[in-house]
């Protein structure tokens, strides 16, 4: 077994055993709670878990709250934040356990996202936003080397590259085709936008939004009709509406 396979074998094995240790402590504390020090444990255990339920419950109502009023609520933008990053998995799972599919749950989760988004009434510059694109979309037979640079796609109509384009022309805003989560990260540190309006599926979407932590990001589902990862299309009204929604009024349309 190589290196990099024996990291991951061994942080799960690690996180199987601090499992372990947790219930072993627990239940040690509990077997012997007449004993003085037992019961200051097992009391700050308590009062930990406690408050980390109220501040994860609290950012679950902050969300309901934000989601009701369709207005961010500043104070309580990071509490909401930080539960959604920690539930996530979670969330994940529990789904995963009550029978709903993976997808349905990514893609729940990518509503709420743009819903948050849109609560924030960003109106930002057209060229603080980026449209970030997935390679996918590209024709597969186009020759041409669009992610270095869009510019370089001909405009040949074969794929939604070309319309995509123009579109980023129009709002003036910048326009990146990644093959992945690292070239994306790459383009976000290099050019520091202040609003994003990604195109993916809903894996590479939901894990890009996680990421991607305070960015506001608003997620636009390709369509998949040869297939994933293979000549995908966008419905592009619902490109356009996602970038309308935070670009300043006065920015449309160059
Ligand atoms: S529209 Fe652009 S990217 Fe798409 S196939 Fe034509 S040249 Fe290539």
């Amino acid at each position: 077994m190589n290196t990099k396979k024996r990291i991951y074998i061994g942080l799960l094995a690690a996180s199987l055993l601090l499992i372990l240790s947790i219930v072993a402590v627990i239940y040690y504390l509990i077997a012997n709670r007449d004993i003085i020090i037992s019961q200051v444990l097992l009391i700050s255990i308590t009062v930990m878990a406690t408050i980390l339920f109220l501040i994860l419950a609290f950012g679950i109502i902050a969300i309901v709250i934000i989601i009701i009023r369709a207005q961010a609520i500043p104070s309580l933008e990071t509490i909401s934040q930080r539960a959604n990053e920690l539930l996530f998995p979670l969330a994940l799972f529990t789904g995963r356990l009550v029978g709903i599919s993976k997808d349905r749950i990514l893609q729940s989760y990518i509503a709420v996202n743009n819903y948050l988004v849109h609560s924030k009434y960003l109106r930002l510059r057209g060229e603080q936003i980026m449209i970030l694109l997935p390679h996918c979309l590209q024709d597969s037979e186009c020759p041409h080397k669009i992610t270095m640079d869009v510019n370089n796609c001909k405009g040949c109509g074969k794929c939604d590259i070309a319309k995509l384009k123009e579109m980023a022309e129009e709002y003036n805003a910048i326009i990146k085709v990644a093959t992945g989560g690292t070239l994306a990260r790459k383009f976000v540190l290099d050019t520091h936008p202040r609003g994003v309006v990604a195109v993916a599926c809903e894996r590479d979407l939901s894990l890009g939004i996680h990421e991607l932590g305070g960015l506001p990001v608003i997620g636009v589902l390709n369509c998949r009709p040869n297939g994933p990862c293979f000549n995908t299309t966008v419905n592009l009204d619902e490109v356009e509406a996602a970038l309308q929604s935070i670009i300043k009024e006065d920015e449309n349309r160059a």
